[in-house]
């Protein structure tokens, strides 16, 4: 089998603005345990062993961080998310902030009561 055919075994998507998951390669390793945890297999091993995963398919990722979460080396990879995915809101009681979608959510309101 030639080098050519093995170069061609990854193809990614074209990068978009679409792009919420940044690695920072200073700190890194390459562990891939992110990618175990993205289940739509929107992020690829790199092929350079100790390097950041790739981000293949950017419009097929959900923003949901599990990515992020699982990863065990604190800034190896954050979240940018685009603006339409920052809708947050704040608890007065304790100012908490909270995101959909991230497990520091609240526990889900409780039904209006009947009158
Ligand atoms: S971002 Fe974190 S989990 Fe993913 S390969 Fe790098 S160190 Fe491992
Ligand atoms: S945020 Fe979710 S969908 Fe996007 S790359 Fe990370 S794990 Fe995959």
């Amino acid at each position: 089998m030639s080098d050519t055919y093995n170069a061609a075994l990854l193809v990614g998507a074209p990068l978009t603005p679409n792009r919420a998951v940044v690695f920072n390669a200073e700190k890194c390793n390459g562990c891939n345990k992110c990618i175990d945890y993205c289940r739509v297999d929107a992020l690829m091993p790199n092929p350079v062993k100790g390097k950041p995963p790739i981000l293949a398919y950017p419009d097929e990722c959900w923003f949901a961080g599990c990515c992020a979460a699982a990863c065990p080396t604190p800034g190896a990879v954050v979240m940018e998310l685009p603006i339409n995915q920052r809708a947050a809101w704040k608890r007065k009681e304790t100012g908490e902030f909270f995101r959909v979608g991230l497990d520091a959510h609240p526990e889900p309101s409780p039904l209006p009561k009947s009158s």
